[in-house]
């Protein structure tokens, strides 16, 4: 019989508000947005492990349609969070040309970003409420920040030891973790281990985002752009996201990239990684 891997709340499961902290029955916590396509025309499963003759191989479990979301925020805290998924709407929707769902021959596997107004201050308000509600810990480690998040309109910033970073995403595969330590071990860029120490991260064409401690050399050799800052930007401040990041890198989540997947070790914890996959995503 496969079995789940990571944490796996199920409807009606109680457990802890990823913002508020209050125990209690919690609510689908879409990341990113349904408004970013991220909705019921996307079908969701999660990973199982199957073990047969004493070798575990990764099994993908039953798919079923409604996007990517775990139980990780209460009512309340969600509708807290969604006034700020138009923002978060309009940049996926801005940069959907950077979207490469085929074979696409980029060179460096980094592509230059369009002229595209957007509001960093909530797109990073959006981006974050969510991967609280994905990681419940963070509030524990950061309950300043969480209730910043909740007040919704002050002056934020985002502490130093954690970084925000931003990425395309490519293919036609999204992934939502939790916290998970992971090294890649064999034939890295620089010869020695590289690191990715992440909190939270989304992974849903056109974009990727990393709650990633400092020192994950992973994503530094791969060239994300850090999106801090956005977090100090005035709410209905606009910029242009060109001048913000001017250009990206083209990535895949580890475990999905077939030039990846078997160089890494991944750590995580039952108690509180969940794990969901969505496939088959379609470029509109
Ligand atoms: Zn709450």
């Amino acid at each position: 019989m496969p079995t789940d891997v990571g944490l796996l709340r199920r409807k009606g499961d109680d457990g802890p508000c990823g913002l508020c902290g209050a125990e209690g029955k919690l609510s689908r916590t879409h990341v990113p947005p349904q408004a970013a396509g991220n909705d019921h025309g996307v079908q969701r499963h999660y990973l199982r492990v199957k073990t047969a003759d004493g070798l575990r191989t990764q099994v993908v479990g039953r798919k079923s349609a409604g996007g990517m979301y775990v139980f990780g925020l209460c009512q309340t805290c969600n509708t807290a969070a969604g006034k700020w998924d138009p923002a978060y709407a309009e940049l996926a929707h801005g940069l959907k040309r950077c979207w490469a769902s085929g074979f696409v021959l980029v060179p460096s596997d980094r592509m230059f970003l369009p002229a595209v107004m957007c509001s960093p201050g909530e797109v990073a308000r959006s981006i974050l409420m969510g991967l609280f509600g994905v990681n419940h810990i963070l509030r524990d480690r950061f309950p300043d920040l969480a209730e910043g998040l909740l007040e919704g309109f002050g002056d934020l910033v985002l502490p130093q030891e954690l970084r925000l970073r931003f990425a395309l995403a490519r293919g036609t595969v999204g992934r939502l973790t939790g916290a998970m330590h992971s090294m890649k071990v064999i034939e890295t860029r620089s010869g020695v281990i590289e690191y990715l120490l992440s909190d939270a991260a989304v992974y849903f064409p056109p974009l990727a985002w990393n709650l990633a401690a400092e020192g994950s050399t992973y994503l530094d050799g791969q060239g994300w752009g850090d999106a801090s800052a956005w977090l100090s930007v005035p709410i209905g401040e606009r910029r242009d996201v060109s001048t913000l990041s001017p250009s990206l890198p083209l990535v895949e989540e580890p475990s999905q990239d077939p030039r990846e997947w078997d160089r890494f070790v991944h750590l995580l914890s039952d108690k509180i990684t969940p794990i969901v996959e969505c496939s088959g995503l379609l470029l509109e």
